[in-house]
Protein backbone atom coordinates (compact mmCIF):
# COMPACT_ATOMS: atom_id res chain seq x y z
CA UNK A 1 0.00 0.00 0.00
CA UNK A 2 1.21 3.37 -1.24
CA UNK A 3 1.19 5.72 1.22
CA UNK A 4 -0.78 9.06 0.85
CA UNK A 5 2.20 11.58 1.17
CA UNK A 6 3.81 9.60 -1.60
CA UNK A 7 0.48 9.63 -3.50
CA UNK A 8 0.42 13.06 -3.81
CA UNK A 9 4.24 13.45 -5.02
CA UNK A 10 3.72 11.13 -7.39
CA UNK A 11 0.32 12.35 -8.72
CA UNK A 12 2.68 15.08 -11.02
CA UNK A 13 4.32 12.32 -12.65
CA UNK A 14 2.20 13.13 -15.78
CA UNK A 15 3.16 16.68 -16.29
CA UNK A 16 6.73 15.86 -15.50
CA UNK A 17 6.67 13.08 -18.61
CA UNK A 18 5.66 15.80 -21.00
CA UNK A 19 8.93 17.41 -20.65
CA UNK A 20 11.17 14.82 -19.31
CA UNK A 21 10.60 12.10 -22.18
CA UNK A 22 11.73 14.92 -24.80
CA UNK A 23 14.61 16.55 -22.36
CA UNK A 24 16.10 12.62 -22.22
CA UNK A 25 16.12 12.09 -26.27
CA UNK A 26 17.58 15.29 -26.58
CA UNK A 27 20.53 14.41 -23.89
CA UNK A 28 20.49 10.96 -25.92
CA UNK A 29 21.26 12.35 -28.80
CA UNK A 30 23.95 15.10 -27.47
CA UNK A 31 26.03 12.61 -25.50
CA UNK A 32 29.12 14.04 -23.87
CA UNK A 33 32.83 12.81 -22.85
CA UNK A 34 33.67 11.93 -19.38
CA UNK A 35 35.33 15.80 -18.14
CA UNK A 36 33.33 17.18 -21.03
CA UNK A 37 29.65 17.61 -19.76
CA UNK A 38 29.54 21.13 -20.29
CA UNK A 39 26.39 21.05 -22.78
CA UNK A 40 24.52 18.54 -20.08
CA UNK A 41 25.52 20.59 -17.75
CA UNK A 42 24.28 23.59 -18.79
CA UNK A 43 20.51 21.63 -19.36
CA UNK A 44 20.61 20.59 -16.18
CA UNK A 45 21.30 23.76 -14.51
CA UNK A 46 18.20 25.64 -16.12
CA UNK A 47 15.82 22.91 -15.14
CA UNK A 48 16.56 22.65 -11.92
CA UNK A 49 16.75 26.73 -11.56
CA UNK A 50 13.12 26.11 -13.20
CA UNK A 51 11.98 24.11 -9.93
CA UNK A 52 13.14 26.23 -7.64
CA UNK A 53 16.46 24.80 -6.24
CA UNK A 54 19.68 27.05 -5.37
CA UNK A 55 21.90 25.58 -8.36
CA UNK A 56 25.67 26.05 -8.17
CA UNK A 57 27.64 24.87 -11.45
CA UNK A 58 31.14 24.01 -11.95
CA UNK A 59 31.79 21.64 -8.57
CA UNK A 60 34.48 19.41 -9.96
CA UNK A 61 35.11 20.86 -13.35
CA UNK A 62 31.17 20.01 -14.89
CA UNK A 63 29.25 19.06 -11.66
CA UNK A 64 25.84 20.42 -11.06
CA UNK A 65 24.35 20.35 -7.24
CA UNK A 66 21.02 21.31 -6.84
CA UNK A 67 19.40 21.76 -3.05
CA UNK A 68 16.34 21.72 -2.51
CA UNK A 69 15.09 23.20 0.76
CA UNK A 70 11.68 22.82 2.34
CA UNK A 71 12.03 23.46 5.93
CA UNK A 72 13.25 21.24 9.00
CA UNK A 73 14.38 17.83 8.15
CA UNK A 74 17.01 15.32 6.87
CA UNK A 75 18.79 15.95 3.53
CA UNK A 76 18.79 13.28 1.48
CA UNK A 77 21.58 12.85 -1.12
CA UNK A 78 20.75 12.07 -4.99
CA UNK A 79 23.52 11.40 -7.24
CA UNK A 80 22.95 11.32 -11.61
CA UNK A 81 25.97 10.64 -13.57
CA UNK A 82 26.29 12.65 -16.85
CA UNK A 83 29.24 11.45 -19.01
CA UNK A 84 28.71 9.04 -21.89
CA UNK A 85 31.18 6.64 -23.78
CA UNK A 86 33.44 6.50 -26.51
CA UNK A 87 31.12 4.38 -28.86
CA UNK A 88 29.39 4.49 -32.07
CA UNK A 89 25.86 4.44 -31.44
CA UNK A 90 23.80 1.52 -33.44
CA UNK A 91 20.85 1.15 -31.71
CA UNK A 92 18.69 2.65 -34.99
CA UNK A 93 16.89 5.03 -32.46
CA UNK A 94 15.15 8.25 -33.97
CA UNK A 95 17.62 9.86 -31.23
CA UNK A 96 20.40 8.02 -31.50
CA UNK A 97 23.73 10.15 -31.57
CA UNK A 98 25.93 10.42 -34.01
CA UNK A 99 27.86 13.11 -32.52
CA UNK A 100 32.04 12.80 -32.09
CA UNK A 101 34.18 14.10 -28.85
CA UNK A 102 37.90 14.17 -28.66
CA UNK A 103 39.63 11.91 -25.73
CA UNK A 104 41.95 12.70 -23.50
CA UNK A 105 44.53 11.19 -25.58
CA UNK A 106 43.21 14.09 -28.17
CA UNK A 107 41.92 11.30 -30.95
CA UNK A 108 38.39 12.03 -32.18
CA UNK A 109 35.67 9.45 -31.44
CA UNK A 110 32.54 8.32 -31.32
CA UNK A 111 30.33 9.29 -28.66
CA UNK A 112 27.08 7.93 -27.01
CA UNK A 113 25.15 7.45 -23.80
CA UNK A 114 25.77 3.27 -23.89
CA UNK A 115 25.95 3.45 -20.02
CA UNK A 116 22.37 4.83 -19.75
CA UNK A 117 23.69 7.79 -17.80
CA UNK A 118 20.93 10.25 -20.06
CA UNK A 119 18.51 8.04 -18.36
CA UNK A 120 19.78 9.00 -14.61
CA UNK A 121 20.29 12.91 -15.43
CA UNK A 122 16.15 12.67 -16.90
CA UNK A 123 14.92 10.49 -13.72
CA UNK A 124 16.54 12.57 -11.09
CA UNK A 125 15.82 15.83 -12.82
CA UNK A 126 11.76 14.34 -12.97
CA UNK A 127 12.27 13.20 -8.96
CA UNK A 128 13.06 17.20 -8.16
CA UNK A 129 10.50 18.58 -10.20
CA UNK A 130 7.93 16.54 -8.48
CA UNK A 131 9.48 16.80 -4.92
CA UNK A 132 9.57 21.06 -5.51
CA UNK A 133 5.81 20.68 -6.69
CA UNK A 134 5.08 19.12 -3.60
CA UNK A 135 5.65 21.04 -0.58
CA UNK A 136 3.33 20.27 1.60
CA UNK A 137 4.06 16.52 0.97
CA UNK A 138 7.47 16.23 2.87
CA UNK A 139 10.20 17.96 4.95
CA UNK A 140 13.79 18.37 4.56
CA UNK A 141 16.60 19.09 1.95
CA UNK A 142 17.22 17.15 -1.43
CA UNK A 143 20.87 17.81 -2.37
CA UNK A 144 20.93 16.38 -6.19
CA UNK A 145 24.48 16.07 -7.48
CA UNK A 146 24.85 16.28 -10.96
CA UNK A 147 28.22 13.73 -11.09
CA UNK A 148 30.86 14.15 -14.32
CA UNK A 149 33.22 11.89 -15.28
CA UNK A 150 31.86 8.39 -13.36
CA UNK A 151 33.22 5.97 -16.30
CA UNK A 152 36.79 6.99 -15.89
CA UNK A 153 36.45 6.79 -11.68
CA UNK A 154 37.29 10.15 -11.02
CA UNK A 155 34.71 12.22 -11.46
CA UNK A 156 33.02 11.70 -7.73
CA UNK A 157 36.59 12.44 -6.24
CA UNK A 158 36.32 15.71 -7.84
CA UNK A 159 33.66 16.99 -6.50
CA UNK A 160 34.65 16.19 -3.33
CA UNK A 161 38.01 18.13 -3.52
CA UNK A 162 35.71 21.08 -4.84
CA UNK A 163 33.79 21.79 -1.75
CA UNK A 164 30.68 19.40 -2.10
CA UNK A 165 30.94 18.63 1.16
CA UNK A 166 30.80 22.31 2.17
CA UNK A 167 27.46 22.33 -0.09
CA UNK A 168 25.78 19.52 0.86
CA UNK A 169 26.89 19.44 4.63
CA UNK A 170 26.28 15.92 6.17
CA UNK A 171 22.81 14.23 4.71
CA UNK A 172 21.32 11.30 6.52
CA UNK A 173 21.57 9.02 3.18
CA UNK A 174 23.17 9.11 -0.05
CA UNK A 175 21.25 7.59 -2.92
CA UNK A 176 21.68 6.57 -6.01
CA UNK A 177 20.56 3.75 -9.00
CA UNK A 178 21.32 2.05 -12.61
CA UNK A 179 19.84 1.48 -15.97
CA UNK A 180 20.68 -2.42 -15.71
CA UNK A 181 20.06 -4.91 -18.55
CA UNK A 182 16.52 -6.10 -16.96
CA UNK A 183 12.71 -5.45 -17.44
CA UNK A 184 11.46 -2.28 -17.37
CA UNK A 185 9.44 -1.28 -14.58
CA UNK A 186 11.71 -3.29 -12.52
CA UNK A 187 13.59 -2.36 -9.83
CA UNK A 188 16.15 -3.99 -7.62
CA UNK A 189 18.31 -3.44 -4.52
CA UNK A 190 20.69 -5.42 -2.65
CA UNK A 191 22.09 -5.60 0.74
CA UNK A 192 26.27 -5.81 1.90
CA UNK A 193 28.62 -5.97 -1.53
CA UNK A 194 26.52 -5.42 -4.72
CA UNK A 195 29.36 -3.67 -7.40
CA UNK A 196 32.68 -5.03 -7.70
CA UNK A 197 36.17 -2.74 -6.50
CA UNK A 198 37.96 -2.38 -9.39
CA UNK A 199 41.74 -2.20 -9.50
CA UNK A 200 44.14 -1.64 -12.44
CA UNK A 201 47.81 -2.34 -12.31
CA UNK A 202 50.86 -1.83 -14.99
CA UNK A 203 53.81 -4.14 -14.00
CA UNK A 204 57.20 -2.70 -15.33
CA UNK A 205 59.67 -5.74 -15.18
CA UNK A 206 63.13 -5.38 -15.95
CA UNK A 207 65.87 -7.66 -17.54
CA UNK A 208 68.93 -7.35 -19.15
CA UNK A 209 68.72 -6.68 -23.06
CA UNK A 210 71.07 -8.26 -25.74
CA UNK A 211 71.58 -10.34 -28.87
CA UNK A 212 68.56 -12.98 -29.44
CA UNK A 213 71.16 -15.38 -30.10
CA UNK A 214 72.73 -14.88 -26.95
CA UNK A 215 70.66 -15.79 -23.81
CA UNK A 216 73.52 -16.33 -21.27
CA UNK A 217 74.06 -12.56 -21.47
CA UNK A 218 70.45 -11.59 -20.99
CA UNK A 219 68.19 -11.54 -18.04
CA UNK A 220 65.16 -12.40 -20.65
CA UNK A 221 61.88 -10.04 -19.62
CA UNK A 222 59.87 -11.81 -21.87
CA UNK A 223 60.57 -15.68 -19.92
CA UNK A 224 60.02 -13.54 -16.98
CA UNK A 225 56.77 -11.34 -17.64
CA UNK A 226 55.32 -14.98 -19.04
CA UNK A 227 55.81 -16.62 -16.05
CA UNK A 228 54.38 -14.25 -13.74
CA UNK A 229 51.31 -14.36 -16.01
CA UNK A 230 51.39 -17.87 -15.50
CA UNK A 231 52.57 -17.67 -11.73
CA UNK A 232 49.33 -14.83 -11.51
CA UNK A 233 46.37 -18.09 -11.87
CA UNK A 234 47.10 -19.12 -9.08
CA UNK A 235 45.80 -16.05 -7.00
CA UNK A 236 42.32 -16.30 -7.07
CA UNK A 237 42.26 -20.30 -7.62
CA UNK A 238 44.53 -20.63 -4.15
CA UNK A 239 44.72 -17.70 -2.44
CA UNK A 240 41.19 -16.52 -2.16
CA UNK A 241 38.49 -18.62 0.00
CA UNK A 242 36.28 -21.08 -2.89
CA UNK A 243 33.21 -19.28 -3.31
CA UNK A 244 34.34 -15.54 -3.02
CA UNK A 245 33.88 -13.84 -5.73
CA UNK A 246 37.27 -12.62 -7.08
CA UNK A 247 38.85 -12.02 -10.64
CA UNK A 248 42.49 -11.20 -11.75
CA UNK A 249 42.89 -10.79 -15.98
CA UNK A 250 45.90 -9.67 -17.51
CA UNK A 251 44.40 -7.31 -20.26
CA UNK A 252 47.83 -6.50 -22.20
CA UNK A 253 51.41 -8.18 -22.04
CA UNK A 254 54.27 -5.85 -24.30
CA UNK A 255 57.91 -6.67 -24.63
CA UNK A 256 60.55 -6.53 -27.34
CA UNK A 257 60.02 -5.36 -31.00
CA UNK A 258 61.33 -7.91 -33.10
CA UNK A 259 62.61 -11.16 -33.07
CA UNK A 260 65.92 -11.55 -32.56
CA UNK A 261 66.62 -8.87 -30.08
CA UNK A 262 66.08 -9.70 -26.01
CA UNK A 263 64.40 -6.36 -24.52
CA UNK A 264 65.53 -5.01 -21.41
CA UNK A 265 62.00 -4.64 -20.11
CA UNK A 266 58.51 -5.70 -20.24
CA UNK A 267 55.16 -4.11 -19.31
CA UNK A 268 52.18 -6.19 -18.13
CA UNK A 269 49.02 -4.53 -17.09
CA UNK A 270 45.97 -6.53 -14.90
CA UNK A 271 42.46 -5.53 -13.59
CA UNK A 272 41.21 -7.30 -10.28
CA UNK A 273 37.45 -7.05 -9.33
CA UNK A 274 36.32 -7.97 -6.14
CA UNK A 275 33.61 -7.50 -3.50
CA UNK A 276 35.48 -7.15 0.57
CA UNK A 277 37.60 -4.77 1.17
CA UNK A 278 40.37 -7.53 2.69
CA UNK A 279 39.96 -10.00 -0.45
CA UNK A 280 40.86 -6.72 -2.60
CA UNK A 281 44.14 -5.52 -0.26
CA UNK A 282 45.08 -9.67 -0.17
CA UNK A 283 44.95 -9.86 -3.99
CA UNK A 284 46.75 -6.53 -4.34
CA UNK A 285 49.51 -8.03 -1.98
CA UNK A 286 49.59 -11.32 -3.75
CA UNK A 287 50.60 -9.59 -7.08
CA UNK A 288 53.09 -7.42 -5.57
CA UNK A 289 54.87 -10.57 -3.95
CA UNK A 290 54.72 -13.09 -6.84
CA UNK A 291 55.63 -10.21 -9.39
CA UNK A 292 58.84 -9.19 -7.08
CA UNK A 293 59.46 -12.61 -6.35
CA UNK A 294 59.60 -13.81 -9.95
CA UNK A 295 61.85 -10.96 -10.30
CA UNK A 296 64.51 -12.39 -8.56
CA UNK A 297 64.27 -15.96 -9.47
CA UNK A 298 64.92 -14.24 -12.72
CA UNK A 299 68.02 -12.29 -11.57
CA UNK A 300 66.09 -9.00 -12.61
CA UNK A 301 68.88 -6.40 -12.22
CA UNK A 302 66.21 -3.93 -11.04
CA UNK A 303 62.96 -4.01 -8.61
CA UNK A 304 59.85 -3.92 -10.77
CA UNK A 305 57.40 -0.97 -10.88
CA UNK A 306 54.12 -1.05 -10.08
CA UNK A 307 51.09 1.74 -11.02
CA UNK A 308 47.62 1.38 -9.85
CA UNK A 309 45.03 3.04 -11.99
CA UNK A 310 41.70 3.27 -12.88
CA UNK A 311 40.57 2.24 -9.45
CA UNK A 312 36.78 2.14 -8.42
CA UNK A 313 35.74 1.82 -4.65
CA UNK A 314 33.64 -1.10 -3.54
CA UNK A 315 29.97 -0.68 -3.76
CA UNK A 316 28.78 -2.19 -0.58
CA UNK A 317 25.15 -1.50 0.10
CA UNK A 318 24.34 -0.52 4.02
CA UNK A 319 21.94 -2.78 5.28
CA UNK A 320 19.67 -0.38 7.20
CA UNK A 321 19.19 1.73 4.55
CA UNK A 322 18.55 -0.74 1.84
CA UNK A 323 15.79 -2.71 3.80
CA UNK A 324 14.33 1.10 4.12
CA UNK A 325 14.37 1.62 0.76
CA UNK A 326 13.22 -2.40 -0.50
CA UNK A 327 10.22 -1.60 1.97
CA UNK A 328 9.53 1.82 0.45
CA UNK A 329 9.93 -0.21 -3.24
CA UNK A 330 7.70 -3.33 -2.49
CA UNK A 331 4.61 -0.65 -1.28
CA UNK A 332 5.08 1.19 -4.61
CA UNK A 333 6.05 -1.46 -6.94
CA UNK A 334 4.53 -4.73 -5.76
CA UNK A 335 6.36 -8.07 -7.74
CA UNK A 336 8.50 -5.58 -9.69
CA UNK A 337 10.38 -4.88 -6.69
CA UNK A 338 13.53 -7.85 -6.67
CA UNK A 339 16.24 -8.64 -5.28
CA UNK A 340 19.25 -7.21 -7.65
CA UNK A 341 21.90 -9.66 -8.37
CA UNK A 342 25.80 -9.01 -7.60
CA UNK A 343 26.79 -7.14 -10.43
CA UNK A 344 30.71 -7.16 -11.80
CA UNK A 345 30.46 -3.66 -13.26
CA UNK A 346 32.25 -0.99 -10.64
CA UNK A 347 31.27 2.15 -9.89
CA UNK A 348 32.59 6.08 -7.86
CA UNK A 349 30.17 6.83 -6.07
CA UNK A 350 30.04 5.16 -3.03
CA UNK A 351 32.74 8.04 -2.80
CA UNK A 352 30.79 10.12 -1.87
CA UNK A 353 29.23 8.92 1.01
CA UNK A 354 32.31 7.20 2.07
CA UNK A 355 34.15 10.64 2.12
CA UNK A 356 30.71 12.15 4.26
CA UNK A 357 30.69 9.26 6.58
CA UNK A 358 26.92 8.58 5.68
CA UNK A 359 25.25 5.10 4.52
CA UNK A 360 24.24 4.51 1.23
CA UNK A 361 22.47 2.23 -0.92
CA UNK A 362 22.92 1.74 -5.04
CA UNK A 363 19.72 0.04 -6.70
CA UNK A 364 19.27 -0.92 -10.13
CA UNK A 365 16.16 -0.15 -12.65
CA UNK A 366 15.35 -1.91 -15.93
CA UNK A 367 15.79 -0.44 -19.38
CA UNK A 368 14.49 -3.32 -21.62
CA UNK A 369 11.50 -3.81 -22.87
CA UNK A 370 9.62 -6.19 -21.10
CA UNK A 371 8.28 -8.20 -23.83
CA UNK A 372 11.72 -8.87 -25.62
CA UNK A 373 13.03 -9.81 -22.40
CA UNK A 374 10.92 -12.30 -21.53
CA UNK A 375 10.67 -13.75 -25.17
CA UNK A 376 15.08 -14.12 -24.55
CA UNK A 377 14.84 -15.50 -20.94
CA UNK A 378 11.81 -18.32 -22.46
CA UNK A 379 14.40 -19.41 -25.22
CA UNK A 380 17.29 -18.96 -22.26
CA UNK A 381 19.33 -16.51 -24.98
CA UNK A 382 18.90 -13.38 -22.18
CA UNK A 383 23.48 -13.40 -22.58
CA UNK A 384 23.05 -13.44 -26.56
CA UNK A 385 20.19 -11.44 -27.44
CA UNK A 386 20.01 -8.38 -24.42
CA UNK A 387 22.07 -5.64 -25.17
CA UNK A 388 24.49 -4.59 -21.96
CA UNK A 389 25.85 -1.49 -20.48
CA UNK A 390 28.40 -0.26 -22.90
CA UNK A 391 27.48 -1.96 -25.97
CA UNK A 392 26.34 -0.43 -28.71
CA UNK A 393 22.89 -1.51 -29.08
CA UNK A 394 22.20 -0.72 -25.64
CA UNK A 395 19.24 1.57 -25.68
CA UNK A 396 16.90 1.83 -22.84
CA UNK A 397 13.36 2.02 -23.54
CA UNK A 398 11.91 5.52 -22.98
CA UNK A 399 8.72 3.89 -20.80
CA UNK A 400 8.30 2.42 -18.51
CA UNK A 401 12.00 3.06 -17.68
CA UNK A 402 11.93 7.31 -17.10
CA UNK A 403 8.97 6.63 -14.93
CA UNK A 404 9.98 3.61 -13.06
CA UNK A 405 13.51 5.22 -12.29
CA UNK A 406 11.76 8.86 -11.00
CA UNK A 407 9.19 7.09 -8.42
CA UNK A 408 11.97 4.95 -7.34
CA UNK A 409 13.51 7.83 -6.43
CA UNK A 410 11.11 9.67 -4.94
CA UNK A 411 9.88 6.68 -3.29
CA UNK A 412 13.36 6.30 -1.76
CA UNK A 413 14.40 9.62 -0.96
CA UNK A 414 10.64 10.27 0.44
CA UNK A 415 11.33 7.06 3.27
CA UNK A 416 13.72 9.79 5.28
CA UNK A 417 11.48 13.44 4.23
CA UNK A 418 8.40 11.98 4.64
CA UNK A 419 5.83 12.83 7.56
ZN1 LIG B 1 29.41 2.66 -17.56
ZN1 LIG C 1 27.17 3.72 -15.75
Amino acid sequence: MTADHVTSVLAGLDSVRSWQEEFYRDLHAHPELSHQERRTASHVSVRLRDTGCEVHEGVGGTGVVGILRNGEGPTVLLRADMDALPVREATGLPYASTATGTDADGTEVPVMHACGHDVHVACLLGAVALLAATPDAWNGTVAAVFQPAEEVADGARGMLEDGLTDLVGKPEVALCQHVLPLPAGRVGTRVGPTLSAADSMRITVHGRGAHGSMPQASVDPVVLAAMIVVRLQTVISREVQPGEPAVLTVGSIQAGTTSNVIPDHAEIALNVRSYHEQTRTAILEAIRRIVTAECGASGSPQAPDFQLFDRFPLTENDREVTERVAAAFSAEFGADAQELPLQTASEDFSDIPNTLGIPYTYWGIGGIDPETYESARIAGRVAQDIPVNHSATFGPVLQPTLDTGTRALVVAALAWLGP
